[in-house]
């Protein structure tokens, strides 16, 4: 298989079209490429089509998008359930299937039976790591960790991942195309769990409540001495309120089981009981470490 110098991508079908997926989509289109939105069938991409007005709210409030732009946002949003049909032109497809390897490897399957040669492979995945289906994906060479963050419109962050079999003409291809719709591209020379992000931040935040259940000092001194102390606008638990109270315990929660630490097994205990029983799951729910 050989790949351009120089690689255009003008068609990009998404797989997945939940929380990730549809924003990828959305952000892809409005951006000028032909997109295709691929999900497991129809009833599910009916649920994706009608988030259009939510992110045309936000892309207007937050990016002021003009009525213009955001017509033409949705004149290139095209659906497909049949995965064939939905990467017969596709110059690179953004897979945002489920987090679970079983599932990711079983699309991987069926897309390699299907996806013309020239296809780019990209996998949003957050906690696996690309060299994992590199192989199921029968082009390696051709694939590639292209990492988002939530709210990607605001939160613009574009972490390109190669694993060891990728191309450079691809990493290179997945940087630019990641400037064009508009993210801060952020390339990973080497593999890493976490990538930079969580691998910055999830030491940060367990720190923190390491602190915390400990007794060391309250949630609001310890976000105020981050804040003072380094100029960070937010500290680590008006962070912990965005990303979720829930994802915040199941990540401690597999920890604690594994390690049995004492410590990490209070913050699980203290998550559970003050927090997620009192439905206080932070931002989204209006409390979580603060109120909103
Ligand atoms: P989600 O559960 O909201 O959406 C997954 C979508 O995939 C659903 O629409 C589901 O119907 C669809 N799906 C299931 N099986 C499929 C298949 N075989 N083929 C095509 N579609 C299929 O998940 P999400 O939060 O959007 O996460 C998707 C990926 O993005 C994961 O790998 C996750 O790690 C990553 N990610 C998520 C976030 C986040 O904040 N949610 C941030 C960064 C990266």
């Amino acid at each position: 298989m050989s790949v351009n110098q120089s690689i255009i991508f003008k068609n990009v079908t998404v797989a997945g079209s939940g929380v990730l997926g549809y924003q990828i989509a959305f952000q892809t289109a409005f951006h000028g490429f032909n997109v295709i939105v691929y999900d497991i069938n129809d009833e599910v991409l009916e649920k994706a089509k009608q988030k259009f007005d939510t992110l045309s709210a936000a892309f207007t409030t937050d990016l002021k998008a003009t009525p213009e732009q955001l017509a033409d946002t949705e004149k290139r949003l095209h659906y497909s359930s049949d995965l064939a049909d939905a990467v017969k032109d596709a110059d690179l497809l953004i897979e945002a299937v489920p987090e679970n390897p079983a599932i990711k490897n079983d699309f991987y399957t069926k897309l390699a039976a299907v996806a013309p040669e020239k296809t780019i492979f990209a996998t949003n995945t957050s906690t696996l790591l690309p060299s994992q289906f590199a192989a199921v994906t029968g082009r390696p060479e051709k694939f590639v960790a292209l990492h988002f963050a939530n709210e990607i419109w605001k939160h613009n962050t574009a972490e390109i991942m190669r694993h060891e079999g990728t191309k450079q003409e691809v990493f290179d291809a997945l940087i630019a195309f990641a400037k064009q719709i508009g993210m801060v591209a952020l390339p990973l020379q080497k593999e890493q769990p976490g990538y930079i992000v969580n691998s910055l931040l999830v030491p940060l935040l367990s720190a923190a409540m390491e602190l915390w259940a400990k007794g060391v000092a309250d949630i609001e001194t310890i976000d105020k001495t981050w804040k003072v102390a380094t100029g960070a606008p937010v500290g680590p638990f008006a962070i912990l309120d965005v990303v979720g109270i829930t994802t915040a315990y199941n990540i401690n929660k597999i920890a604690a089981d594994a390690t049995q630490d004492p410590i990490k097994l209070q913050i699980v205990e203290k998550l559970k009981t003050d927090y997620i029983d009192k439905n206080k799951l932070g931002v989204a729910t209006g409390e979580g470490f603060y109120k909103y």
